[in-house]
């Protein structure tokens, strides 16, 4: 008999609330940098992937709204029929000028441009292989491209041998986070770069938390390898991360790019991303490229975060990038850090599977420029304090569960 999906969804959720995974949403009513107020009281964020701070820059903001003001709010089309603006072609060239790239590509979302990367490249007989650790949407991408999909160990550039070895004849991607999301550590491209070269396969670097943070000018983890197009001849850049608005770009060799526009279902079948949010991202671009003080900033303050969590005998993952986590194991045990913190004033998301493996749960701290020294030192009081409360079993009750995403 066929199955009731009704009954089907209840078992699950119910499931997912014995486990400690029910995900809430909470909702901002207001924003000021670093400070969101929620359910009526003001906390300090560092959960939010503003790294630069750019999100409320007013320039960025002033950007947005002359050009809605003059081309409205919406993208109209999709970019192959009329939603095409001159806007989006500044801001294509603006990414590829900064990245050292012939050419940039625009879409909606970075989920989107994983979708379409591997869809237009990979067919059924082709394999795409991934480090165990990479984004969900590079997993959904190969599923939904329909090409085989071969995960290697966390940063193991043998393993990822091995996955192509295995299959000689197929043609092949080796996709890879540049800066893993839930991990903050960065991936071996110099590596990746000599066996993708070896065995024939295209490397690609979803470069999502690494653009705008590291290297020279913040062009990332591909450019602070020191490697081009000819290596990595494609990449992902997100807008809605350290740029601070929305939006995403695949940038690199000119060929795959016009074959992206030409052929790609998530590039041709939605509608254009709105000018006046391409038009917020080409200022965010300008100001990353230019105001170095920022990844200066940015810089310190990991670095006095890191200092003072060791002090305080944390024990810290091997990450010098903003996002800095800090292992829990089960997922009652990160909530109630979450919620000690959240009663100390600090906002850090409790992340758990299926985002991270069973057993990982932690806490992603994350780092902004807009973080003051006194902020960062209040937080490690705060996780100091949180720890000595959660051992004593503060907050590790099953509706610890209802508060957090
Ligand atoms: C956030 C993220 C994406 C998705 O980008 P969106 O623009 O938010 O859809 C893709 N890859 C990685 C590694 C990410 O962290």
């Amino acid at each position: 008999m066929r199955p009731r999906l009704h009954e089907r969804v209840a078992a699950a959720r119910a499931q997912r609330a014995a486990q400690a995974r029910t995900r809430v949403r909470r909702s901002v009513t207001r924003r000021d940098g670093v400070r969101l107020e929620v359910d009526g009281h003001w906390l300090t964020g560092f959960c939010s992937n503003d790294y630069l701070g750019l999100a409320q820059q007013f320039q960025v903001v002033n950007a947005l709204q002359d050009s809605a003001a003059r081309d409205g709010a919406g993208g109209v089309a999709s970019h192959l029929v009329c939603g095409h603006h001159a806007t989006h072609d500044a801001l294509e060239k603006e990414l590829a000028d900064w990245l050292g790239v012939p050419r940039a590509l625009l879409f909606g979302s970075g989920y989107m441009a994983n979708l379409a990367v591997v869809q237009a490249f990979l067919g059924d007989e082709d394999v795409c292989v991934q480090d165990r650790l990479n984004h969900a949407s590079l997993i959904d991408a190969a599923r939904m491209a329909g090409c085989k999909l071969r995960r290697y160990p966390h940063a193991d550039p043998e393993g990822a041998l091995r996955q192509l070895r295995s299959v000689p004849d197929t043609g092949a991607m080796l996709a890879t986070d540049g800066v893993f999301s839930m991990d903050g550590d960065v991936a071996p491209i110099r590596e990746l770069a000599v066996i993708a070269r070896v065995q024939n396969a295209m490397l690609y670097v979803d470069d999502a938390h690494g653009v705008g943070v590291l290297g020279p000018e913040g062009r990332g983890t591909v450019a602070s390898a020191r490697l081009g197009v000819d290596a990595v001849p494609l990449q992902l850049v997100t807008l809605g991360k350290a740029l601070g608005s929305y939006g995403a770009a695949v940038v690199g060799d000119a060929d795959f790019i016009a074959h992206l526009e030409e052929t790609a279902r998530p590039y041709i079948y939605t509608t254009a991303l709105p000018p006046a949010q391409a038009a917020a991202s080409l200022a965010a671009v300008k100001l990353a490229r230019r105001e170095q003080w920022r990844r200066e900033k940015l810089v310190t303050a990991i670095a006095r975060f890191r200092n003072g969590a060791v002090k305080r005998g944390f024990e810290l993952m091997a990450s010098h990038t903003p996002i800095q986590p800090l292992l829990c194991g089960e997922e009652t045990h990160a909530l109630a850090f979450a919620d000690a913190l959240e009663a100390q004033g600090f906002w850090v998301s409790a992340i758990r599977p299926p985002t991270v493996p069973e057993g990982k749960s932690r806490l992603r701290i994350t780092i902004s420029a807009l973080h003051t020294p006194q902020d960062i030192d209040a937080l490690l009081d705060a996780l100091a304090w949180a720890r000595d409360a959660v051992g004593q079993g503060f907050g590790a009750s099953a509706d610890a569960t209802a508060t957090h995403a």
